[in-house]
């Protein structure tokens, strides 16, 4: 870990653990106000902004009036005012929050697929290793064995102390999944190019939840999702981000007609698109490359920098909580404590973390289990306040001070 703090916020100065502390944060936030421009149907307390970010109004507004004009009125007809959004959409995106100028990113496919294509071209430019670590998430440790295998090469963990002699490739998120640790970009790119590898940066829990300067990093490649932070709605199509003097050198495994020039022309045989559009590879999702256009502009509004620092301020106050009420009853902290090295969530780590989950559930409060031992609080910086922070953990307290978590099953379920 570099020691340059990376997006410090301004520290909240948690001082005691009453709910009227909380308020008194609420009252002072900046962000209050943004609170109101996102759906809520329920009481619920919803702490899993990380997993999938809470419906922007505008987007409900302007999916119902895509889906009766655009779709259901204009039919076929809507095709030219759709066919520039992967790249229009992609633009916006790399400007509000990855810090890319224009050309660099598209919208398309999901972050697994993209994972692939992007993981193919980069091997198939340059042959050797491929460090993926051992705690990444699992579909890029998947992926990447996948490609190895095919490619006959070998994949290190990030661990090993020589994991990047002579790699070809790094794999790395900026924000952990599970920790929510926050990696330095910049100073982990210039790592990694030192040692002659190039990096895949995988954003999906760090856009819209910390600031993000790709171009400033000299970053090579990143892909991220889109419904996490950027609520742009389950299944919603991910990013892929290539350096520009990148693109010429990468050329994409799925060869299909939307990453073809001159497209309609149908021609016989694959000639693909100069530049990030090569990296389509069929008909696009209009519904959430909408969704996704929605709602970078209600985040845009906020800003990153404010988004971010109200995150740390929400973690902030969950970690001395957890520290006051929490600890005593067996968690331990599995994030960082320093705001400046963590991203929006906050792992707490209990024997019993499933079972706790799940009567926290029952309670009205929506956190996530990521197994085997860790509640996840994620904040959606936009839309959680302070007290929901408060009276999530003080349930969760109450739960596991008076043992109603036992009456819950460990079995996993479909989804956790
Ligand atoms: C959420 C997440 C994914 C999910 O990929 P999908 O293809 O959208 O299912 C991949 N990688 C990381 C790091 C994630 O956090």
């Amino acid at each position: 870990m570099a020691d340059r703090l990376v997006g410090e916020g301004p520290r909240q100065g948690v001082t005691n653990a009453h709910r009227s502390h909380a308020e008194a944060l609420d009252a002072a936030d900046p962000l209050a106000e943004h609170r109101a421009a996102f759906v809520f149907t329920d009481e619920a307390i919803y702490l899993d902004g990380n997993s999938l970010g809470r419906l922007p109004k505008a987007t409900a507004d302007r999916l119902t009036s895509a889906i009766r004009n655009e779709w259901g009125g204009g039919l076929v007809r809507s095709w030219p005012r759709w066919i520039g959004l992967p790249t229009d959409v992609g633009d916006r995106l790399g400007r509000a929050f990855l810090g890319a100028a224009p050309g660099q990113v598209i919208v398309c496919d999901s972050t697994t697929v993209n994972l692939y294509k992007l993981g193919a071209a980069a091997l198939a430019r340059q042959c050797g290793p491929v460090v993926v670590d051992a705690s990444e998430f699992p579909t890029d440790r998947y992926v990447f064995e996948g490609l190895a295998a095919s490619a006959g090469v070998e994949v290190r963990s990030a661990d090993d102390e020589t994991a990047l002699d002579g790699a070809s490739l790094v794999v790395r998120s900026l924000v952990d999944y599970r920790t929510a640790q926050l990696r330095d970009l910049e100073a982990e790119t210039a790592r990694i190019h030192e040692a002659g590898a190039l990096v895949l940066w995988d954003l999906s829990h760090a856009v819209a939840s910390v600031r993000i300067e790709l171009d400033r990093a000299g970053a090579d490649m990143a892909v991220g999702c889109t419904y996490k932070h950027l609520s742009a709605g389950p299944g919603a199509p991910a990013f892929i981000y290539i350096r520009e003097d990148l693109q010429p050198q990468l050329r994409q495994p799925i060869w299909g007609w939307f990453g073809q020039r001159d497209q309609f022309a149908m021609g016989p045989e694959y000639d693909p698109e100069p530049g990030i559009a090569q990296m389509m590879t069929g008909t696009p999702d209009v519904l959430g490359l909408l969704a996704l256009r929605t709602s970078i502009d209600v985040l845009g509004l906020a800003g990153i920098d404010a988004l971010h620092a109200k995150a740390v301020a929400l973690g902030d106050l969950a970690i001395f909580l957890a520290d006051v009420w929490l600890a005593p009853l067996g968690f331990v902290l599995g994030s960082p404590r320093s705001g400046a090295f963590r991203g929006s969530h906050v792992a707490l780590r209990h024997r019993d973390a499933l079972r706790m989950c799940k009567a926290l559930v029952a309670e009205g409060v929506v956190p996530d289990f990521r197994g085997p031992d860790m509640v996840r609080i994620g904040f959606g910086a936009a839309s959680t306040r302070f007290v929901d922070v408060w009276d999530g953990l003080n349930r969760l307290r109450r739960i596991a001070e008076d043992g109603t978590y036992r009456n819950f099953d460990d079995l996993p379920g479909r989804v956790t």
